[in-house]
């Protein structure tokens, strides 16, 4: 086996700007999830994760990387915040589409990218 690039240098490889997103463009791990091997023995660490350690800071004790991206459900490294697991959980039970910012504001765009609609019809701003 050659010796294994440095994982930031991985990383890149297989990272791609979309629009305002940078989205992981290869396999996903069962949960949707980009991961990227750490290094021999090392495991894997989820793409978004490995991202915020690397050009955000740690990610405090009990807190994950949580997405508020409308376009890239689970594989855009930079539309992320971190939160607690009851965030996660509120997020994801919101039609499914993480209509909700940690903090309950409406995101104006479905997981689609089209305009989201509330309840009265009027377009979410
Ligand atoms: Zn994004």
């Amino acid at each position: 086996m050659g010796r294994l690039e440095p994982v930031e240098d991985r990383l890149w490889k297989h990272l791609k700007w979309e629009g305002e997103c940078l989205v992981w463009q290869s396999p996903t791990n069962s949960d949707g999830y980009g991961t990227i091997g750490m290094g021999p023995g090392r495991g894997t660490e989820k793409v978004h994760r490995l991202y915020w350690i690397l050009y955000r800071g740690p990610i405090l004790n009990g807190l994950y990387v949580l997405h508020r991206c409308p376009r890239h459900l689970k594989t855009c490294v930079i539309h992320t915040y971190l939160g607690t697991h009851a965030d996660n959980m509120r997020d994801a039970s919101v039609d499914g589409t993480f209509a909700r910012r940690s903090k309950g504001t409406r995101i104006p765009f479905d997981w689609k990218g089209r305009k989201r609609h509330g309840r009265n019809g009027k377009l979410i701003r």
